[in-house]
């Protein structure tokens, strides 16, 4: 592979994969264009070197092929916008449109392409497919780290068409790899991961594998009353796979063998129905009385994550502490992203990944005192669970 900052681009076209899978609303406006913005200073370097750019993404879960609803060029006028140029668009991501488009690109110029996914080959990998978008470019750029765990044609399959110094991360994705490497290979100690979220039996593989780095894993969220029964607690009508009773058990004591402290929330703020108007009181997190449900961190939890967060170096946070979409459980995971953002600015390193946390950081206004926040949900995860990602693997072969 090939290292982006060093490569020049001069007169050649670059095919990037980009993750543009924007919220829309129904009036085709992006509710969130961090995605989009993520990639501008890999397009502006390519730019700046006098290349053109070819990008290319999917949107959505188009199910039988073309649908305005998921036709990237509702998205043309807000990136000619960030980028302050013009962007061409093809009505398709092959075929003649995209072939004589792609041709006619000058250095400075930019093409967009039709969502990658009205073609079915697209998940499924297809070979032919690949190589047709290959050829739409002289250098492939793989910036979308939010799909970099799926082993799509244009993901990943396409890498091979393209020589070893023709293929390489853009910068977008270089900063995740860099990131998510200084956590999981580079952490300085104490490192604390922070999980949270709704259920165990999505988090088991990352806890495992962190269990052979962090000196601290901290649970919140509906997953902790699984580990809070699973101890011989009572947690009342709280979320709980039970199902998962042993695997909790069994990670509760693979941690005490191997040094690792667990952290369980010691108290909650409970609920007696799940909706934004419960009513809402506070318990032990071991004694939540029947008929009520665990919905928040309490106070005492929180101060009790905070003290962890706070002498740590290293900070990983994946999944809110409560319901925090509604106002009277948000408290717990408000606490944390403002505990993560005062660890980092006392020094220590912060990465928050996962679609939840990532939400939460930028709804408390915290995204900006944190070290790196992630674009990247499932692929984040699949990174942290050990696992080679097919995006990755496929520049680096
Ligand atoms: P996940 O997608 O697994 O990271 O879970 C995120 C979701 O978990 C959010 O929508 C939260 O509202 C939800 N959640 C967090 N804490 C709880 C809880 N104590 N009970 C039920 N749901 C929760």
């Amino acid at each position: 592979m090939s290292q982006f900052s060093d490569h020049s681009f001069a007169n050649e076209k670059a095919l990037i994969r980009v993750d543009f899978n924007v919220p829309l609303n129904d009036k085709f406006e992006i509710t969130d264009d961090t995605r989009i913005r993520g990639a501008v200073p890999t397009i502006q370097k390519i730019l700046k070197d006098g290349g053109s750019v070819i990008l290319m993404s999917h949107l959505g879960r188009p199910k039988d092929g073309p649908t305005d609803k998921y036709s990237l060029k509702h998205l043309v006028p807000h990136l000619q916008e960030l980028l302050e140029t013009q962007v061409e668009f093809a009505n398709d991501c092959i075929g003649d449109e995209a072939v004589q488009k792609a041709a006619a690109l000058k250095p400075g110029q930019v093409l967009l392409l039709e969502n990658l996914r009205f073609y079915k080959e697209e998940e499924k990998g297809d070979k032919a497919f690949a190589q047709k978008l290959a050829k739409l470019g002289d250098v492939y750029v793989n910036d979308a780290f939010g799909t970099a765990h799926r082993a799509h044609a244009s993901t990943a399959v396409i890498a091979q068409f393209f020589t070893k110094d023709k293929r390489m991360f853009g910068l977008l994705m270089e900063n995740e790899i860099n990131s998510a490497e200084k956590v999981l290979h580079q952490s300085q100690k104490p490192f604390t991961a922070i999980i949270g979220g709704a259920k165990v039996s999505d988090k088991i593989l990352i806890i495992e594998n962190l269990l052979e780095r962090a000196t601290d894993i901290i649970i919140g969220g509906g997953m902790a009353y699984t580990f809070l029964k699973a101890l011989g607690g009572n947690i009342g009508k709280s979320l709980c796979e039970d199902d998962r009773l042993d695997t909790a058990r069994e990670l509760c004591k693979k941690a005490e063998e191997k040094g690792v402290r667990l952290h369980l929330p010691s108290d909650s703020i409970i609920a007696d129905k799940f909706a934004a108007d419960a009513n809402d009181s506070s318990a032990p997190s071991n004694a939540i009385p029947d008929g009520w449900m665990g919905l928040d961190i309490g106070e005492n939890a929180c101060e009790q994550f905070t003290n962890v967060i706070h002498r740590s170096k290293t900070i990983l946070w994946n999944g809110p502490m409560g319901v925090f979409e509604m106002v009277k459980f948000q408290r717990g995971t408000r606490g944390i992203a403002r505990a993560v953002a005062e660890a980092t600015a006392k020094g220590a390193f912060s990465l928050v990944g996962g679609g939840d946390s990532v939400a939460a950081v930028n709804q408390f206004g915290y995204a900006d005192q944190v070290s790196y926040v992630s674009t990247g949900g499932g692929a984040l995860l699949e990174y942290f669970e050990g696992k080679e990602l097919p995006g990755i693997a496929a520049i680096k072969a």
